[in-house]
Protein backbone atom coordinates (compact mmCIF):
# COMPACT_ATOMS: atom_id res chain seq x y z
CA UNK A 1 0.00 0.00 0.00
CA UNK A 2 1.19 3.19 -1.14
CA UNK A 3 1.86 5.23 2.22
CA UNK A 4 0.14 8.89 2.79
CA UNK A 5 1.20 10.77 5.23
CA UNK A 6 -1.27 12.25 7.52
CA UNK A 7 -2.36 15.99 6.22
CA UNK A 8 -1.97 17.96 9.53
CA UNK A 9 1.12 16.14 10.74
CA UNK A 10 3.18 19.40 11.57
CA UNK A 11 -0.05 20.23 13.94
CA UNK A 12 0.63 18.83 17.01
CA UNK A 13 4.43 18.71 17.62
CA UNK A 14 6.73 22.30 17.83
CA UNK A 15 9.71 22.76 16.96
CA UNK A 16 12.47 24.42 17.91
CA UNK A 17 15.52 26.09 16.41
CA UNK A 18 18.84 24.52 16.46
CA UNK A 19 21.08 27.21 17.63
CA UNK A 20 21.68 30.21 15.76
CA UNK A 21 21.07 28.41 13.13
CA UNK A 22 18.20 27.98 9.69
CA UNK A 23 17.50 25.13 10.94
CA UNK A 24 14.18 24.15 13.51
CA UNK A 25 13.95 20.52 14.43
CA UNK A 26 10.95 18.59 16.17
CA UNK A 27 11.03 18.90 20.25
CA UNK A 28 10.88 15.11 19.69
CA UNK A 29 13.10 13.33 17.36
CA UNK A 30 13.66 9.32 16.58
CA UNK A 31 16.49 7.54 16.69
CA UNK A 32 17.35 3.95 14.79
CA UNK A 33 20.08 2.32 17.24
CA UNK A 34 17.81 -0.46 18.85
CA UNK A 35 14.82 -2.13 17.26
CA UNK A 36 15.84 -1.52 13.63
CA UNK A 37 18.60 -3.75 12.99
CA UNK A 38 18.60 -6.98 10.72
CA UNK A 39 17.54 -8.92 13.37
CA UNK A 40 14.59 -6.91 14.30
CA UNK A 41 10.83 -7.13 12.96
CA UNK A 42 10.60 -4.94 9.86
CA UNK A 43 7.03 -3.57 9.72
CA UNK A 44 7.34 -3.04 13.80
CA UNK A 45 10.11 -0.48 12.47
CA UNK A 46 8.40 0.49 9.66
CA UNK A 47 5.17 1.55 11.55
CA UNK A 48 7.19 2.92 14.28
CA UNK A 49 9.25 5.54 11.75
CA UNK A 50 5.66 5.79 9.74
CA UNK A 51 3.35 6.94 12.80
CA UNK A 52 6.33 9.48 14.19
CA UNK A 53 6.36 11.15 10.60
CA UNK A 54 2.93 11.19 10.67
CA UNK A 55 3.30 13.03 13.87
CA UNK A 56 5.59 15.73 13.11
CA UNK A 57 8.73 13.47 13.91
CA UNK A 58 10.31 15.30 10.97
CA UNK A 59 14.13 13.68 12.27
CA UNK A 60 15.66 10.79 12.49
CA UNK A 61 18.95 9.93 13.60
CA UNK A 62 21.04 6.71 12.73
CA UNK A 63 24.77 5.68 12.58
CA UNK A 64 26.63 3.58 10.79
CA UNK A 65 27.05 0.61 13.42
CA UNK A 66 23.58 0.58 14.35
CA UNK A 67 22.09 -2.33 14.11
CA UNK A 68 23.09 -5.40 14.43
CA UNK A 69 24.84 -6.15 12.58
CA UNK A 70 26.26 -2.81 12.45
CA UNK A 71 25.32 -1.15 9.45
CA UNK A 72 21.34 -2.94 9.53
CA UNK A 73 19.79 -0.33 10.55
CA UNK A 74 20.61 2.29 7.33
CA UNK A 75 19.39 -0.70 5.18
CA UNK A 76 16.26 -0.58 7.44
CA UNK A 77 16.24 3.15 7.09
CA UNK A 78 16.72 3.06 3.62
CA UNK A 79 14.15 0.35 2.75
CA UNK A 80 11.50 2.46 4.71
CA UNK A 81 12.46 5.88 3.24
CA UNK A 82 12.40 4.36 -0.90
CA UNK A 83 9.03 2.64 -0.37
CA UNK A 84 7.21 5.45 1.72
CA UNK A 85 9.07 8.64 2.28
CA UNK A 86 10.73 9.24 -1.00
CA UNK A 87 7.60 11.89 -1.97
CA UNK A 88 9.12 14.07 1.54
CA UNK A 89 12.33 13.90 1.34
CA UNK A 90 12.72 18.11 2.26
CA UNK A 91 10.29 17.09 4.41
CA UNK A 92 12.62 15.21 6.53
CA UNK A 93 16.29 15.72 8.71
CA UNK A 94 18.26 12.32 8.12
CA UNK A 95 21.78 12.09 10.40
CA UNK A 96 24.56 9.04 10.51
CA UNK A 97 27.27 9.65 12.16
CA UNK A 98 30.77 7.90 11.67
CA UNK A 99 33.46 7.08 15.05
CA UNK A 100 32.56 4.08 16.56
CA UNK A 101 34.49 0.54 15.17
CA UNK A 102 32.68 -0.09 11.77
CA UNK A 103 35.72 -2.49 9.65
CA UNK A 104 38.67 -4.47 10.61
CA UNK A 105 42.00 -2.53 10.57
CA UNK A 106 43.58 0.89 10.91
CA UNK A 107 40.70 2.59 9.41
CA UNK A 108 37.43 1.44 10.77
CA UNK A 109 37.16 3.43 13.39
CA UNK A 110 38.20 6.90 15.11
CA UNK A 111 38.26 9.92 13.70
CA UNK A 112 40.64 9.96 10.26
CA UNK A 113 39.81 11.59 7.12
CA UNK A 114 40.17 8.28 5.51
CA UNK A 115 37.32 6.60 7.99
CA UNK A 116 35.02 9.41 7.87
CA UNK A 117 34.73 9.84 4.20
CA UNK A 118 34.76 5.82 3.24
CA UNK A 119 32.21 5.30 6.25
CA UNK A 120 29.59 8.51 4.92
CA UNK A 121 29.98 6.82 1.13
CA UNK A 122 28.84 3.93 2.97
CA UNK A 123 26.28 4.97 4.58
CA UNK A 124 24.54 6.34 1.83
CA UNK A 125 25.01 4.00 -0.07
CA UNK A 126 23.06 1.54 2.53
CA UNK A 127 20.05 4.52 2.78
CA UNK A 128 20.22 4.36 -1.14
CA UNK A 129 20.73 8.61 -0.01
CA UNK A 130 22.24 10.96 -2.33
CA UNK A 131 23.14 12.63 0.63
CA UNK A 132 22.02 13.19 4.79
CA UNK A 133 21.47 16.38 5.94
CA UNK A 134 23.82 16.29 9.64
CA UNK A 135 26.77 14.32 9.47
CA UNK A 136 28.44 13.71 12.74
CA UNK A 137 32.07 12.88 13.96
CA UNK A 138 30.25 10.29 16.48
CA UNK A 139 33.43 11.05 19.07
CA UNK A 140 36.50 12.78 19.26
CA UNK A 141 39.56 10.92 18.48
CA UNK A 142 43.05 11.92 21.26
CA UNK A 143 45.37 10.53 17.88
CA UNK A 144 43.60 12.26 15.26
CA UNK A 145 44.36 16.06 14.68
CA UNK A 146 40.71 17.77 15.33
CA UNK A 147 41.70 19.64 12.62
CA UNK A 148 41.87 16.56 10.43
CA UNK A 149 38.11 15.38 11.78
CA UNK A 150 37.23 18.51 10.95
CA UNK A 151 38.63 19.27 7.71
CA UNK A 152 36.78 16.08 6.32
CA UNK A 153 33.52 17.19 7.81
CA UNK A 154 33.43 20.35 6.55
CA UNK A 155 34.92 18.76 3.14
CA UNK A 156 31.58 16.41 2.99
CA UNK A 157 29.94 19.55 3.61
CA UNK A 158 31.43 21.40 0.44
CA UNK A 159 31.02 18.75 -1.75
CA UNK A 160 27.10 18.25 -0.70
CA UNK A 161 26.82 14.58 0.34
CA UNK A 162 26.01 15.94 4.01
CA UNK A 163 23.79 19.34 4.23
CA UNK A 164 25.32 20.08 8.04
CA UNK A 165 28.29 18.95 10.52
CA UNK A 166 27.61 17.82 14.10
CA UNK A 167 29.00 16.17 17.03
CA UNK A 168 29.16 13.92 19.26
CA UNK A 169 30.23 12.67 22.77
CA UNK A 170 32.66 15.19 22.79
CA UNK A 171 33.30 16.95 26.30
CA UNK A 172 32.90 21.09 26.86
CA UNK A 173 37.05 21.53 25.98
CA UNK A 174 37.05 19.31 22.90
CA UNK A 175 33.73 20.92 21.84
CA UNK A 176 34.96 24.08 22.04
CA UNK A 177 38.22 23.50 19.71
CA UNK A 178 36.07 21.34 17.53
CA UNK A 179 33.23 24.18 17.08
CA UNK A 180 35.75 26.96 16.23
CA UNK A 181 38.30 25.21 13.49
CA UNK A 182 34.55 24.26 11.65
CA UNK A 183 34.05 27.83 12.01
CA UNK A 184 37.11 28.47 10.09
CA UNK A 185 36.49 25.86 7.84
CA UNK A 186 33.37 28.13 6.60
CA UNK A 187 30.97 24.81 7.99
CA UNK A 188 29.33 25.82 11.53
CA UNK A 189 28.85 23.32 13.55
CA UNK A 190 24.84 23.22 13.49
CA UNK A 191 24.71 20.23 16.55
CA UNK A 192 26.15 18.59 19.56
CA UNK A 193 24.48 14.99 20.03
CA UNK A 194 24.93 14.04 24.03
CA UNK A 195 24.04 11.72 26.27
CA UNK A 196 21.41 13.82 29.21
CA UNK A 197 18.37 12.57 31.27
CA UNK A 198 17.57 13.07 34.39
CA UNK A 199 19.82 10.43 35.42
CA UNK A 200 23.16 11.82 33.40
CA UNK A 201 23.23 15.93 34.07
CA UNK A 202 26.55 16.38 32.45
CA UNK A 203 26.02 18.64 29.94
CA UNK A 204 24.82 21.51 32.79
CA UNK A 205 28.60 21.37 33.66
CA UNK A 206 29.85 23.85 31.00
CA UNK A 207 28.46 22.32 27.33
CA UNK A 208 25.86 23.76 27.31
CA UNK A 209 27.17 27.19 28.30
CA UNK A 210 29.40 26.72 25.22
CA UNK A 211 27.30 25.40 22.93
CA UNK A 212 24.70 28.49 23.61
CA UNK A 213 27.78 30.95 23.54
CA UNK A 214 28.95 29.43 20.07
CA UNK A 215 25.36 29.25 18.08
CA UNK A 216 25.04 25.12 17.87
CA UNK A 217 21.89 23.20 19.09
CA UNK A 218 22.13 19.99 21.47
CA UNK A 219 20.15 16.96 20.96
CA UNK A 220 19.81 14.74 23.97
CA UNK A 221 20.21 11.02 23.19
CA UNK A 222 18.69 8.43 25.84
CA UNK A 223 16.64 10.60 27.35
CA UNK A 224 14.66 7.70 28.90
CA UNK A 225 18.07 6.09 30.30
CA UNK A 226 17.66 3.56 27.78
CA UNK A 227 14.11 2.43 29.28
CA UNK A 228 14.95 3.62 33.24
CA UNK A 229 12.97 6.27 33.13
CA UNK A 230 9.90 4.89 31.74
CA UNK A 231 6.78 2.27 33.11
CA UNK A 232 9.13 -0.54 32.14
CA UNK A 233 10.77 -1.23 35.47
CA UNK A 234 9.00 0.68 38.35
CA UNK A 235 7.69 -2.57 39.47
CA UNK A 236 11.62 -3.58 39.79
CA UNK A 237 11.75 -6.83 37.53
CA UNK A 238 13.31 -7.05 34.22
CA UNK A 239 10.50 -8.32 31.72
CA UNK A 240 11.44 -10.33 28.83
CA UNK A 241 12.24 -8.76 25.84
CA UNK A 242 13.19 -5.43 27.31
CA UNK A 243 16.57 -3.51 27.29
CA UNK A 244 17.74 -5.15 30.47
CA UNK A 245 17.05 -8.16 29.49
CA UNK A 246 19.84 -8.15 26.99
CA UNK A 247 22.20 -6.98 29.76
CA UNK A 248 23.78 -5.93 26.79
CA UNK A 249 23.95 -1.45 26.45
CA UNK A 250 21.42 -1.60 29.69
CA UNK A 251 22.33 -4.24 32.45
CA UNK A 252 20.17 -5.72 34.59
CA UNK A 253 22.50 -4.95 37.51
CA UNK A 254 21.83 -1.39 37.14
CA UNK A 255 18.07 -1.54 38.35
CA UNK A 256 18.65 -1.00 41.97
CA UNK A 257 16.29 -1.02 44.58
CA UNK A 258 17.64 2.52 45.62
CA UNK A 259 17.06 3.23 41.38
CA UNK A 260 13.31 1.59 41.26
CA UNK A 261 12.67 3.94 44.24
CA UNK A 262 13.29 7.03 42.75
CA UNK A 263 11.92 6.16 39.27
CA UNK A 264 8.54 5.38 41.51
CA UNK A 265 8.78 8.98 43.24
CA UNK A 266 8.78 10.82 39.23
CA UNK A 267 6.25 8.46 38.71
CA UNK A 268 4.23 9.49 41.39
CA UNK A 269 4.48 13.56 40.18
CA UNK A 270 3.77 12.31 36.35
CA UNK A 271 0.45 10.88 38.01
CA UNK A 272 -0.18 13.54 39.26
CA UNK A 273 -0.12 15.40 36.18
CA UNK A 274 -2.32 12.47 34.54
CA UNK A 275 0.83 11.89 32.14
CA UNK A 276 3.01 8.83 32.00
CA UNK A 277 6.89 8.87 33.65
CA UNK A 278 8.84 8.87 30.26
CA UNK A 279 6.36 11.92 29.11
CA UNK A 280 7.32 13.69 32.26
CA UNK A 281 11.23 12.62 31.28
CA UNK A 282 10.84 14.66 28.34
CA UNK A 283 9.23 17.61 29.29
CA UNK A 284 11.70 17.74 31.85
CA UNK A 285 14.74 17.94 29.21
CA UNK A 286 12.50 20.25 27.29
CA UNK A 287 12.16 22.85 30.35
CA UNK A 288 15.98 23.90 28.72
CA UNK A 289 15.48 26.21 25.73
CA UNK A 290 18.86 25.18 24.43
CA UNK A 291 17.94 21.68 24.61
CA UNK A 292 16.42 21.57 21.09
CA UNK A 293 15.04 18.37 20.37
CA UNK A 294 14.64 15.44 22.46
CA UNK A 295 15.94 11.81 20.82
CA UNK A 296 14.17 9.10 21.90
CA UNK A 297 14.35 5.55 21.08
CA UNK A 298 10.69 3.34 20.53
CA UNK A 299 10.38 -0.51 20.56
CA UNK A 300 6.65 -0.23 19.39
CA UNK A 301 4.45 2.63 17.82
CA UNK A 302 2.45 2.22 21.27
CA UNK A 303 5.73 3.52 23.10
CA UNK A 304 6.08 5.81 21.02
CA UNK A 305 3.19 7.49 20.86
CA UNK A 306 2.93 7.49 24.86
CA UNK A 307 6.44 9.58 24.58
CA UNK A 308 4.95 11.80 22.28
CA UNK A 309 1.60 13.17 24.63
CA UNK A 310 4.75 14.99 26.26
CA UNK A 311 4.26 17.71 23.26
CA UNK A 312 0.75 18.69 24.64
CA UNK A 313 1.64 19.42 28.48
CA UNK A 314 2.28 22.50 30.04
CA UNK A 315 5.29 23.23 30.38
CA UNK A 316 6.54 21.98 34.36
CA UNK A 317 6.27 24.67 37.07
CA UNK A 318 8.40 26.51 39.44
CA UNK A 319 7.24 24.03 41.92
CA UNK A 320 7.55 20.61 40.55
CA UNK A 321 11.00 21.60 38.87
CA UNK A 322 11.82 22.27 42.78
CA UNK A 323 10.21 18.87 43.89
CA UNK A 324 11.81 16.84 40.86
CA UNK A 325 15.38 18.25 41.66
CA UNK A 326 14.85 17.08 45.12
CA UNK A 327 14.30 13.66 43.99
CA UNK A 328 17.10 13.49 41.58
CA UNK A 329 19.59 14.77 43.95
CA UNK A 330 18.97 11.37 46.29
P1 LIG B 1 15.82 6.14 25.18
O1 LIG B 1 16.45 6.58 26.44
O2 LIG B 1 14.61 6.88 24.69
O3 LIG B 1 15.48 4.58 25.32
C1 LIG B 1 14.68 3.95 24.37
C2 LIG B 1 14.23 2.59 24.89
O4 LIG B 1 13.46 2.73 26.10
C3 LIG B 1 13.27 1.91 23.92
O5 LIG B 1 13.97 1.23 22.90
C4 LIG B 1 12.48 1.00 24.84
O6 LIG B 1 13.29 -0.10 25.19
C5 LIG B 1 12.33 1.88 26.06
N1 LIG B 1 11.14 2.74 25.97
C6 LIG B 1 10.98 3.90 25.26
N2 LIG B 1 9.76 4.42 25.46
C7 LIG B 1 9.11 3.60 26.31
C8 LIG B 1 7.82 3.61 26.90
N3 LIG B 1 6.96 4.58 26.65
N4 LIG B 1 7.49 2.60 27.76
C9 LIG B 1 8.37 1.61 28.03
N5 LIG B 1 9.62 1.54 27.50
C10 LIG B 1 9.99 2.53 26.65
O7 LIG B 1 16.84 6.27 23.99
P2 LIG B 1 17.96 5.30 23.32
O8 LIG B 1 18.93 4.87 24.33
O9 LIG B 1 17.28 4.28 22.50
O10 LIG B 1 18.65 6.37 22.37
C11 LIG B 1 17.86 7.10 21.45
C12 LIG B 1 18.65 7.46 20.25
O11 LIG B 1 19.76 8.29 20.63
C13 LIG B 1 19.32 6.28 19.55
O12 LIG B 1 18.42 5.58 18.72
C14 LIG B 1 20.38 6.99 18.77
O13 LIG B 1 19.82 7.60 17.63
C15 LIG B 1 20.85 8.05 19.74
N6 LIG B 1 22.03 7.62 20.51
C16 LIG B 1 23.22 8.23 20.22
C17 LIG B 1 24.37 7.87 20.86
C18 LIG B 1 25.63 8.58 20.52
O14 LIG B 1 26.72 8.13 20.93
N7 LIG B 1 25.59 9.66 19.79
C19 LIG B 1 24.40 6.78 21.86
C20 LIG B 1 23.08 6.25 22.15
C21 LIG B 1 21.96 6.66 21.49
P3 LIG B 1 12.74 -1.61 25.26
O15 LIG B 1 11.30 -1.63 24.84
O16 LIG B 1 13.62 -2.35 24.34
O17 LIG B 1 12.94 -2.01 26.69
Amino acid sequence: MIFKANENRYEVMKYRRCGRSGIRLPEISLGLWHNFGGVDNYETGRETVLNAFDMGVCHFDLANNYGPPPGSAEITFGRIFKENLLPYRDEIIVSTKAGYLMWPGPYGEWGSRKYLIASLDASLKRMGLDYVDIFYSHRFDPDTPVEETMSALADIVRQGKALYAGISNYNADQSKQAVSVLRALGAPCLIHQANYSMLNRWTEDGLLDLLEKEGAGCICFSPLAQGLLTGRYLDGTVPQGSRASKNNFLKASSITPQLVKKLNTLNDIAKQRGMSLSALAILWILRDKRNTSVLIGASSSTQLKENLTAIAQPALSDEELKMIEGILRT
